[in-house]
This record gives C-alpha cells, sequence and structure tokens, in this order.
C-alpha cells in the first residue's frame, strides 16, 4: 500500500476478515486454550489497524508532497517565468527605442521652441531613474537565470539554502523593488511585466506563505518550496521504513499463530463433527415425529417440517464449510481414516508434505504413507494400533513415505474417531513435516563431533606439551647440577690459585734464609774440628733445614703453573721403580706389596716425572695409613681410552667428613705432615687432563684411582 501507486486509497482495511475469523474462534466454546489465541489474534488485529490508519495518513502526507516535488523539481515552471520576464523587458525596452527613435524624427523636423523641448527631453532621456531601474531589471533578471540553472545542476541542501538566502532571493527582492519603481514612474503599463510573475516565481522557489528574517535573510518554511520540499520527503520516506517495519512484526506474529491454530482446528473439527452428528441424530428424530403426526392428519405442519429439515441440512452443509476452510487453512497435516484404515480426508497441507493429490490419496490405505515398504518402520504402526485399540499414540520423530517413495520425517498424533455408543470409527492423523528441524539437528551433531575431535586434539596437544615440560625440566636441572658443580670446581681452582701465589711468595722468601743457614752450619761444623762435639746439634740443625727445604720445594711445587715435559713411556715400568725406590727409604718389611700391571696398556705420552712424584706421594701415605703391617696393593688397566692406576691399602680408610678436605692444601692429620702431598698430586694429574678420585675400600683402607686419558 506504501509503495503502490499514489492515487486515493481505494481499498479498505480488511475489518471483515478478522472480525469473521474471531467470531469463528468464539463459537468454539470450551476451549480453554481459545482465549489465549483469540485475545493474541484480538491484539495483533488491533495492531494491524492502527498501521493500517497511520499508512492512510502518511498517503494522504506524501501525495502532495509527491506532486509537488514532481512539478516543481525540475523548474521548469521558474525557467518559463523568467523567459517571460525577459521576453518583457525585451519588448518594453524595443518599444522605447521605437519611442526615442520617433522624438529623434520629430526634433529633427521642429523648430523653435517645440524643437528645444523635444531637445531636452532626449537629453534627460539616459539621466530619468526608471532608466536605471531597467538596467538593473536586465542585470537582476541575467543573475537570476544564472542562479536558477546552477540550482537545477546542484543536489547539496545546504548549499541551496546558502544561494537561496543569500542570493537568489534578495536578487528577487531588488527585482520587485525596480519594477515598483518603474510602474510608479508610470512608465510600465498593467499587463507589462507584471508584478504577479515576480510572485509565483518566489512561490515557486520558496514555496507558498515563505517569509523571510529580516536579520539573516534565512527563509522560514512555509508550504512547498524546493527545499522544504527535499527536507519533508526525505522524513516522510523514513516514517514509510519505520511503518513497513512495524506492519512486518505484526505480520510474523500472526503467522506464529499459526501452530496454536492448528491445534484448536483439530478440536473444534472434533467439536463440530460431534454437533454434527447431533444435529443428525436430532434431525431424524423430528423427522419421525412429524411423519407421525403427518399421519395423524397433521397436514399443515409438513411444509414446517420440510423447512426445519431444510434448516438442519443447511447448517450441517456449514459446517461441513467451516469444517473444510479449517481443515485447509490448518499448517499441520490431518488425515482421516476409516475403520478399514482407508483414507477418507487429507487435507491440502498434509497433502502437499506427502506429494500426493488430495483426491488421489482418498480411498487408498494408509499404509501407503506409512513409512516404506519393507521397511522396519513398518513395526510400528500407531494408526492401526488407534484403530484396534483405540488409544492415542503419539510420535516426536516417525517416518512417513511420499508418494515418488521418498522418506519424509514426522512428528505426528494418532486419535482415535468414536461414535455414540464409543465404538471406533476411525483415526484422524496430525502430522507435522520435521525435515528442517532435523537437518538443524543434524548439523548441530556435526558441531559437536567436531567440538569433540578438537578437544580431543587438544588435550593430546596438552599431554605432549606436558611431556615437553618434564623433559624440559629435568635437562633444566641436570644443567642446574652441572652449573653447580663447575661453580664449586672454579671456586675451588680460584682458592688453589691464591693460596699457590701466595705459598710461593713465601717458599721464595725462606729459601735464602735457610740457604745461608745451612752454610754457616756447615763452616760452623768445620771450624769445629772434632767429631764430637756439637755434632749432633748441628746435624739437627741440617736435618731441620733440609726438612724446610723440602717444605719449601713442595710449595714452589704446588704453586708453579704446570709445564709439562711430555714423552712417551711406560706406566708400569715406571711404578715398578718407583716401589723399588720407596723400599730403600722407608721399611716395608711387614708389608705384602702386590702389583698386578695390565701389560696391554699403550705407552703413555706424558710428564713422567711429575707422574713420579703423584704415585710416590699415594703409596707413601698408603705405608703411612698402615703402619707396620697390611696390604698395598697396585694395579693398572686400560679402558675406554684411559689408563687407569689403581693405589690401595688396607690401612684404616679415610673418615667420611675429611674427605672433601684432604685435597686442600695444608690439610693434613700427620703430626709432622706438611699437607702438600695430595695438592701438588691433584694439580699434576689435572694438568694431564685426567682425575684423582677416592674410595674406601669394602675392606676397610683406601683406595686412590688416577686417571689419564690417552687421546687429546
Ligand atoms: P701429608 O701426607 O703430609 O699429611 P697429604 O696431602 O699427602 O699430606 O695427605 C693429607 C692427608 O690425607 C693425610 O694427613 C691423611 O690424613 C690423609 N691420607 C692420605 N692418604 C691416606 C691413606 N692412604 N689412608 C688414610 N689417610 C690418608
Amino acid at each position: 500500500m506504501l509503495q503502490l501507486d499514489l492515487g486515493p486509497v481505494g481499498e479498505a482495511f480488511p475489518e471483515a476478515a478478522l472480525d469473521q475469523l474471531q467470531v469463528e474462534f468464539q463459537k468454539t466454546l470450551g476451549l480453554s486454550e481459545l482465549k489465549l489465541v483469540s485475545d493474541e489474534l484480538g491484539q495483533r488485529s488491533h495492531n494491524l489497524r492502527r498501521i493500517w490508519q497511520r499508512a492512510v495518513a502518511w498517503r494522504a502526507d506524501y501525495r502532495p508532497i509527491y506532486l509537488d516535488n514532481r512539478d516543481k523539481h525540475s523548474l521548469r515552471k521558474v525557467r518559463s517565468y523568467l523567459q517571460r520576464l525577459r521576453a518583457d523587458l525585451e519588448i518594453f525596452e524595443g518599444r522605447r527605442r521605437l519611442q526615442g527613435a520617433l522624438t529623434i524624427r520629430s526634433w529633427r523636423e521642429a523648430e523653435g521652441a517645440e524643437a528645444q523641448r523635444l531637445a531636452e527631453e532626449l537629453l534627460s532621456y539616459r539621466n530619468q531613474t526608471w532608466r536605471r531601474s531597467l538596467d538593473s531589471i536586465n542585470t537582476e533578471l541575467v543573475d537570476l537565470s544564472r542562479m536558477v540553472e546552477i540550482l537545477a545542476g546542484e543536489d547539496r541542501l545546504d548549499q541551496l539554502a546558502d544561494l537561496k538566502d543569500n542570493q537568489l532571493k534578495p536578487s528577487l527582492e531588488r527585482l520587485a523593488r525596480e519594477l515598483t519603481r518603474l510602474r510608479a514612474a508610470g512608465q510600465l503599463r498593467s499587463e507589462e511585466l507584471p508584478a504577479a510573475v515576480v510572485q509565483e516565481l518566489n512561490e515557486a522557489l520558496f514555496g507558498r506563505g515563505y517569509a523571510i528574517y529580516e536579520e539573516y535573510q534565512t527563509i522560514r518554511p512555509g508550504k512547498g518550496g524546493l527545499y522544504l520540499l527535499a527536507w519533508q520527503r526525505l522524513g516522510l520516506l523514513q516514517q514509510r521504513e519505520g511503518l513497513q517495519a512495524e506492519a512486518l512484526r505484526e505480520l510474523q506474529q500472526l503467522e506464529a499463530l499459526y501452530p496454536p491454530l492448528a491445534s484448536l482446528t483439530q478440536k473444534r473439527n472434533k467439536e463440530l463433527a460431534r454437533k454434527a452428528e447431533r444435529s443428525l441424530a436430532n434431525g431424524a428424530l423430528d423427522l419421525v415425529m412429524l411423519s407421525l403426526l403427518t399421519l395423524g392428519g397433521f397436514f399443515g405442519l409438513g411444509w414446517q417440517i420440510i423447512r426445519m429439515t431444510q434448516h438442519q441440512l443447511a447448517a450441517l452443509a456449514r459446517l461441513r464449510q467451516q469444517n473444510e476452510l479449517i481443515l485447509s487453512s490448518a499448517g499441520e497435516g490431518v488425515l482421516g481414516v476409516d475403520r478399514q484404515g482407508k483414507t477418507i480426508f487429507i487435507n491440502p497441507a498434509g497433502a502437499r508434505q506427502l506429494g500426493w493429490e488430495q483426491q488421489d490419496l482418498v480411498g487408498q490405505s494408509y499404509q501407503q504413507i506409512l513409512a516404506c515398504r519393507g521397511s522396519e518402520q513398518n513395526l510400528f504402526d500407531p494408526i492401526s494400533r488407534a484403530l484396534q485399540q483405540g488409544s492415542c499414540h503419539r510420535s516426536d520423530e516417525a517416518l512417513f513415505c511420499r508418494r515418488d517413495g521418498s522418506q519424509v520425517p514426522v512428528a505426528c498424533v494418532v486419535t482415535p474417531m468414536h461414535n455414540e455408543q464409543q465404538q471406533i470409527e476411525g483415526a484422524v492423523v496430525t502430522f507435522m513435516d520435521i525435515s528442517d528441524r532435523k537437518a538443524a539437528e543434524q548439523t548441530l551433531r556435526r558441531y559437536y563431533d567436531r567440538l569433540a575431535e578438537q578437544e580431543q586434539a587438544l588435550a593430546e596437544l596438552n599431554k605432549g606439551l606436558e611431556q615437553k615440560v618434564a623433559e624440559r625440566t629435568r635437562l633444566l636441572e641436570e644443567k642446574s647440577r652441572q652449573l653447580i658443580v663447575t661453580q664449586e670446581e672454579l671456586a675451588h681452582a680460584e682458592k688453589l690459585a691464591a693460596i699457590g701465589s701466595l705459598a710461593a711468595g713465601v717458599a721464595h722468601e725462606i729459601n735464602n734464609p735457610t740457604a745461608i743457614i745451612r752454610g754457616n752450619v756447615e763452616i760452623l761444623q768445620a771450624a769445629l774440628g772434632q767429631p764430637g762435639d756439637y755434632q749432633e746439634e748441628t746435624d739437627e740443625i741440617l736435618h731441620q733445614v733440609e726438612r724446610i727445604s723440602l717444605i719449601t720445594g713442595n710449595l714452589l711445587a704446588f704453586a708453579r703453573k704446570k709445564n709439562l715435559k711430555r714423552k712417551d713411556f711406560d706406566l708400569n715400568e715406571l711404578l715398578e721403580e718407583i716401589l723399588d725406590q720407596v723400599g730403600h727409604h722407608i721399611s716395608i718389611d711387614g708389608i705384602e706389596v702386590s702389583f698386578v700391571p695390565d701389560n696391554e696398556i699403550p705407552p703413555y705420552h706424558g710428564d713422567g716425572e711429575g707422574l713420579r712424584q703423584v704415585f710416590t706421594n699415594l703409596v707413601i701415605n698408603a705405608l703411612q695409613a698402615m703402619g707396620e703391617t697390611g696390604v698395598l696393593a697396585i694395579s693398572t688397566c686400560f679402558q675406554n681410552g684411559q689408563l687407569s692406576v689403581q693405589v690401595s691399602d688396607t690401612g684404616p680408610g679415610i673418615p667420611a667428613d675429611i674427605q672433601g678436605e684432604i685435597f686442600n692444601p695444608f690439610f693434613t692429620t700427620k703430626d709432622n705432615g706438611t699437607g702438600l702431598g695430595l695438592s701438588v698430586s691433584y694439580g699434576i694429574v689435572q694438568a694431564h687432563g685426567g682425575s684423582l678420585e677416592i674410595q674406601n675400600v669394602q675392606t676397610g683402607g683406601a683406595c686412590f684411582n688416577v686417571l689419564l686419558p690417552t687421546e687429546g
């Protein structure tokens, strides 16, 4: 209605149709849902009626604006008015020029005073005020035409307003003023350049009832006018959008009433069927009674009987018609079967959903539509149950069969039909195509499946991540353990280096006085002459000086940078030499010495003198630890690219609490020990890239293991 032609509204609001619908529902009394649906329907009709009225009003508003707009927007009118004014002006000027020419001719022919008067008239011609008015009218008209052309091509409303407010309007006012002046000077006849044309120009451009604010020259909206028209038209078009949206909403809500209407239809159907049966029964009774009366001679009442019967039949026909109307307008499929299972009726929606023509399905067995023949669905036959047991059956998801054999999922309710004697007459099947719902469910299921897959993938990813984190943590812990060990080694090395440099300084300082003491004691011995005189004392001094030299030598060995003098030698031979020499210095009578060399070991490339010192230290320590008896065991072997020398004894072993300290310089548990043997040995082995390990053996005693790499 809002988009069609803008002629007067021809059709009226379909009040009657809505009222009729209401009335139809009112007839079905006793149904509780009816009130709700009826109220809802009433509310919707009321709203629709209101929208209709507003739409009619809108059309009334829009029509003149639309027509005005169509007329004026082209500016045809304005152009023609301006053309007319310019034509009038040219005619007027032509006339004035002709008049001037005639005056000049008269002046030429005239003589005396007349010639003088005419000459003055001709001279004053150019100076006259009306002449200036004429020029400015000409200018204004040219300006106006130019501006109107701009106006016609311009589509920005703000620029139009500016052009009109500040240029067009003043120009028109000047034109009107000059015309009035010209007319007042008696130069214009009434039909020449009529003032009405200026008025019409004003109205065409600014609309009827326009007025100007004096201070700002701003146009106050009157009726019509191009600017106002455009503005109003826009407003009305927006109103139209609003109305259409509202109407659409109402219609959608009306559509939402279909499902409850369909269920009401079914109930109404039953009600009407019962009424019809009652009416027929009553009709038949009346007929019998009236027949008796007729037989009794009341022929006069015959006509009355026939009329009543006709009324009953007409009522019945009306009921049937209403029945059919309701059935055909229902959105659900409604199918009726008789006791034998033959289809006796189907409504259009049902036939459409099953792909049958209504008339073709009537008379067919309901088996035609109950699932596909041969499929398992046949096992579930709610219609035959309803026909046999007289009970209602409801299925939210059954399969019906279309005429072309394809299946359609439906939600259905099967209700048995009883006659007055409560015998089963047939059944009514109400069903609704749920393909859309099923499709939506399937899509949803697919989404769920995908979600589950993604969750599983995520869980696996998490598991992998956890494993990686655990692995990384283990590696980090290992690295940090190595770091701690390295730090400890570094600290130890730094400590040794500091002690070493201090020791070297002290040893160096002690060496000189020791040499002086030794020299002087020797001089003293020579001076004393007799071997018995103070021999013991001077020998003791020399012995202690020797000892001091030994200590300082050890100190210097410890502190000295280990510049190894490497060459190939046999480690087994070196060890045998050491054992021989030690025997000369220390008593090893009560000691059992066991040397088990590995004869397969390769020659070792190292500093033989340095290593001699190491093994001598270890052997002496072992012998000192054992005292007079015990077993000193020495063995060599070669494995994994390393030479290994083990020196073990059967002494008391090394207590656990001092194992970390025995390699520190000056650590000793012996009364006359220096505590430098192991620390010097440790330094020499390290300089060879090897290691010196200590372990207690199970039988008691200590075992030192020297590992020397042969490669790199
Ligand atoms: P010193 O022999 O002068 O004491 P060392 O550096 O050679 O200096 O030894 C340091 C200490 O290590 C010894 O005092 C001793 O307590 C311990 N030690 C070394 N070897 C053994 C061993 N075979 N059995 C028991 N203790 C030992």
